[in-house]
């Protein structure tokens, strides 16, 4: 990491974004149903995902789907996209939740994560929106949105292990926090800081260096 002296610590961005947008809704309070909606959202919007589980209702339990054929399953999720894969992974995903369900609770948040990325079809950022958002542990998610708005920033990190050591630096220990952030982070990218970044009116117009930039550019 280099040329961070006069850049902004994580709680200042975390601070700025929660300012600019309040706090987010958090995701189901069914440990099984973000299982599977980790699986759902992996390339695809989450309105899909949203829309999906809502159909499901009843359907969306661990017993229902360790029995339904494959191919029930695939139908009832097709509309998320990469439906044969997913529905792979759901189904393992979900023998080992019925498993280990009783002794989750006895991992600790690097033996859970071990454990969950072992499983096929689970990478690195869906291994961690389980644990935060199911099993509410303090691990921080990186994905490409979060990685850009670093670069922007002005940030220069040479792996996402810095960057969880950056953004945790600053921050209570707490997965609500965490959580929030992937959010805000989440939000903020749909919003403003796009592929092509909409810079008017963004939070951090002036202490971004793209944001600043973009400015003279016009
Ligand atoms: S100022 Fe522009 S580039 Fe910087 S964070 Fe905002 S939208 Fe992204």
């Amino acid at each position: 990491m280099s040329g961070m002296s006069e850049i902004m610590a994580s709680s200042e961005i975390y601070k700025i974004l929660l300012d600019h947008y309040g706090p987010p809704r958090w995701w189901s309070d069914d440990p099984y149903t973000v299982i599977v909606q980790a699986v759902l959202v992996q390339n695809i919007a989450w309105k899909n995902v949203e829309k999906t589980t809502a159909q499901m209702q009843e359907k969306l339990s661990p017993d229902f789907i360790a029995s339904v054929p494959i191919d029930e399953l695939e139908a009832l999720i097709r509309s998320c996209g990469f439906y044969k894969t997913k529905a792979r992974t759901i189904k393992t995903l979900t023998e080992w939740y019925i498993r280990k369900e009783e002794i989750i609770r006895q991992y600790s948040d690097e033996a859970l994560r071990q454990e969950i990325l072992s499983i096929k079809g689970i990478g690195e950022e869906s291994a961690d929106v389980i644990l935060v958002y199911a099993f509410h542990r303090p691990v921080f998610i990186i994905d490409a949105y979060t990685r850009r708005l670093l670069e922007r920033l002005g940030y220069s990190f040479s792996s996402d292990k810095e960057r969880k050591k950056f953004l945790g630096n600053e921050l209570p220990q707490d997965a609500m926090i965490y959580g929030y952030f992937h959010w805000f982070i989440l939000d903020h990218s749909i919003r403003h800081c796009r592929k092509k970044p909409i810079c008017e009116e963004c939070p951090f117009l002036n202490c971004c260096r793209k944001g600043r930039e973009m400015q003279s550019d016009a």
